[in-house]
């Protein structure tokens, strides 16, 4: 019952430990905790570090857990990079959340392996003892379905089961089922939105944008099913067939328009991702000099060196590379040279607040500023409003994307449109 790398208990000893304070708690009524802990990355150190540094590693983890926490509470290591804590005296999720994220912080604090530190971080899933009739490896089972779903929404999370955890978890069951269907039989839809010169109100290219409507479930946004997409592997397939109807659009298109096209993070950590567009792209008869991809720097952070490579192999292709959402999410200016961006699109929270407050303005004229002194061409993105038009003009911003300038409507919509003899 005790584990010898770190001197804890195991599995058996905390389901063991949960059955007796379940007998206990029978005359004695009031709920109590349990809490799963996972180290999130620890897998790659061992790798790159050896086992001894992962051992390390561990132990100094359990020691910290033991630290953090009261005699009352257990503390057991219930699978390779996993701990459990059983807290007899923790009675509302409120107050299970409030010792998951005191685990998280002790254990996020750097390591020493070695003549090195690294930095680890951790996901928590708690479930609160409150069903007389529970055995304690349903108990458990519920602590690890938290801990999945706070995995799944990133790491370095902590989530508390409940009622609503587990719909949520069966509704995004349901649409994975419904979109792979969806996907296979062809049926979700790239939408156009274009993409202006401000001055003019010319169009110069559109964004393509996921659209899907299941005969069950309604119209669901691209904001939910790309996600689960993503997550559950069927982002390739989803991705191969949006590129495809889009580039079989845009080939229709007078020459100089560009297709601007989403990709996920996780197609930038797979080597082979540069070679298929443009594959994709001379099948459908597009040239992809008039292809833009669009990236997030979430999307570079992963594996910056598989990244580097496959926007090489698209600049070799004569395909441009726009830097998505600026702003947002870990923003480094240093990437700005890192990478050879040829576009960056201004993340629409900064034209939001444009107007309204001064931090907004100020962000957006050091980024045009930065985009002149770069070389690189700036797309301001969710532009509603002609007062926030013609501030984004006089600060010398030249394209832009937005309601003002159009939605993102259906191929035979954008094509008409272009069409079109210009006004
Ligand atoms: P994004 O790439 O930042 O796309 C811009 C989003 O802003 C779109 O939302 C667009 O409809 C919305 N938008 C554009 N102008 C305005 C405006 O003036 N006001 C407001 N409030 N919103 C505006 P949408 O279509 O819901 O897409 C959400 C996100 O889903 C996209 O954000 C993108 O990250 C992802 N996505 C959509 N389609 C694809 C795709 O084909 N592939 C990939 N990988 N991701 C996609
Ligand atoms: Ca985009
Ligand atoms: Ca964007």
């Amino acid at each position: 019952m005790t584990d010898p790398l770190t001197g804890l208990g195991t599995r058996l000893r905390l389901e063991d430990k949960i059955a007796r304070l379940i007998g206990k708690r029978q005359s004695d009524p009031a709920p109590f905790a349990i809490a799963v802990v996972d180290l999130d990355g620890f897998k790659p150190i061992n790798d790159l570090y050896g086992r001894s540094a992962g051992d390390g590693i561990l132990k100094q983890a359990a020691l910290r857990l033991r630290a953090a926490l009261d005699d009352t509470s257990t503390v057991t290591r219930t699978g390779s990079d996993e701990f459990t804590i059983l807290s007899p005296f923790i009675f509302s999720a409120k107050a299970a959340e409030r010792l998951a994220h005191t685990l998280v912080a002790v254990l996020s604090a750097p390591y020493d392996i070695g003549a090195r530190t690294v930095r680890l971080t951790a996901s928590v899933g708690s479930a609160i003892y409150d069903d007389a009739c529970e055995t304690a490896s349903q108990l458990i089972a519920k602590a690890e379905t938290a801990l999945y779903q706070a995995r799944r929404t990133g790491r370095n999370r902590v989530v508390v089961y409940s009622r609503e955890l587990v719909e949520a978890a069966q509704s995004v069951t349901r649409i994975e089922q419904a979109l792979r269907r969806a996907v296979s039989s062809g049926e979700v839809e790239p939408h156009f939105q274009p993409i202006v010169e401000m001055r003019t109100g010319r169009i110069l290219g559109f964004e393509a944008l996921a659209r899907w409507r299941d005969a069950d479930l309604g119209v669901i946004s691209p904001g939910v099913f790309i996600p689960i997409a993503e997550e559950r592997g069927i982002m390739p397939d989803l991705s191969r067939l949006l590129l495809i109807k889009s580039a079989e659009t845009a080939r229709n298109w007078p020459d100089p328009l560009f297709l601007s096209f989403n990709l996920s993070s996780e197609q930038l950590i797979d080597a082979s991702t540069a070679g298929e567009v443009i594959a994709i792209a001379d099948r459908v008869g597009f040239d992809p000099k008039r292809l833009e991809i669009e990236i997030t720097e979430t999307g570079l952070m992963t594996m910056p060196e598989t990244a580097a490579s496959i926007i090489a192999e698209f600049k070799d292709a004569g395909v441009r590379i726009a830097l998505d959402d600026f702003g947002t999410g870990q923003s480094s200016l240093g990437r700005l040279r890192e990478f050879p961006f040829d576009k960056l699109k201004i993340d629409r929270s900064f034209v939001s607040g444009l107007l309204s407050d001064r931090a907004s303005e100020h962000i957006v004229r050091a980024i045009l500023a930065m985009c002149t002194g770069l070389g690189i061409e700036a797309v301001a993105e969710g532009i509603e409003e002609k007062a926030q038009a013609a501030r984004l003009d006089k600060f010398g911003c030249l394209l832009g994307q937005g309601y003002l300038y159009g939605r993102a409507v259906s191929a035979r919509a954008a094509t008409e449109r272009v069409a079109k003899p210009l006004s």
